[in-house]
Formats: C-alpha cells, structure tokens, sequence
C-alpha cells in the first residue's frame, strides 16, 4: 500500500533497524520503544487487521508466529517472559494499519493494560 510506513519497511524506502527475516515477514526495532526490548514483527502482503487476511492467505497467522517463536529465542527473552500485543482499529489505539505483532520484553508489566 502506498502511504503505509510499514509497506515502505518492506520496500527498503525508510530505514529499520532489523532483528530478522525472512521471505515472509520482518521483524525490527520499535522507534518508539515502550520497554527496554520492542520488537515489531510484520508480513509482507499488506492487511489492517488479522480479520481481512483472506481465506486463501491464511499461511499469514502461522508464519507470523513463527517468526515471533524465533524473535523471542534469538533475542533470550523465553526465560523471563514477554508479551505479544496486536492492536487494531481506533479503540485500541492503532497507529500503523498494517498487521504487527508487538513484543514486549525486559520489564514487569501491568494487567489489564490500559
Ligand atoms: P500500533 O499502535 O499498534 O499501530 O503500533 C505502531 C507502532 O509502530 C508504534 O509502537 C510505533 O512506535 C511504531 N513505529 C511507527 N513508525 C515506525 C518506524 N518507522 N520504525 C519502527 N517503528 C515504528
């Protein structure tokens, strides 16, 4: 999608500081962190939300997953733990309609979040 920063990740037309990848999905750097490790994982077909993946797209979810399961053991986060964080739309605060998971790591965390 034209406008979509994460799209231009993709592209290589902005910068990011990767962690990994592969010939589905990236994972980088959040550049705007919210704990001392934020990693964002995203796929390459562009979607909003994990509801307008089509049926016959659906690969998306486990390769997402996957690439998250490789994230959390390349980066030693499995032993004190972390959290995956995909929001969507306005009521969660959405900024980027691309699907990403979020994961959070390396300090305590609240629940419920706000
Ligand atoms: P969300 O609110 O779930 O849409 O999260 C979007 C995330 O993308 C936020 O945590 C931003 O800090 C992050 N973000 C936005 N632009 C960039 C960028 N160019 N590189 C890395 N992270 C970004």
């Amino acid at each position: 999608m034209e406008n979509c920063i994460f799209c231009k990740i993709i592209k290589g037309e902005i910068p990011a500081n990767k962690v990994f990848e592969d010939e589905h999905t990236l994972a980088f750097n959040d550049i705007n962190p919210q704990a001392p490790v934020h990693i964002l994982v995203i796929q390459r077909e562009h979607y909003a939300g994990v509801h307008e993946i089509p049926g016959d797209s659906r690969d998306i979810i486990p390769q997402l997953f996957s690439t998250v399961t490789k994230v959390v053991v390349q980066e030693g986060l499995v032993e004190a733990g972390y959290r995956l964080v995909i929001n969507f739309g306005k009521s969660s605060g959405q900024e980027v309609p691309h699907i990403h998971i979020h994961i959070l790591a390396g300090r305590s965390m609240q629940w419920p979040p706000g």
